[in-house]
């Protein structure tokens, strides 16, 4: 189980999944990236769109 960096929410990574995975959190649904593995590090994944548009 690892924290989602969104909104500390319980995030459930598979056991054999792969670095650079995207997961999505079923809290917040954000995107989130596999940044590591053991223990498992999740980072918001980035936006595919290039406008940001603030
Ligand atoms: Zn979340």
């Amino acid at each position: 189980m690892s924290t989602c960096p969104e909104c500390d929410g319980e995030v459930t990574v598979a056991s054999d999944a792969l670095a650079g995975e995207i997961v999505v959190c079923p809290d917040c649904q954000a995107e989130l990236e596999i940044i590591a593995l053991g223990p498992v590090e999740l980072a918001l994944a980035p936006e595919v769109e290039e406008d940001w548009g603030e």
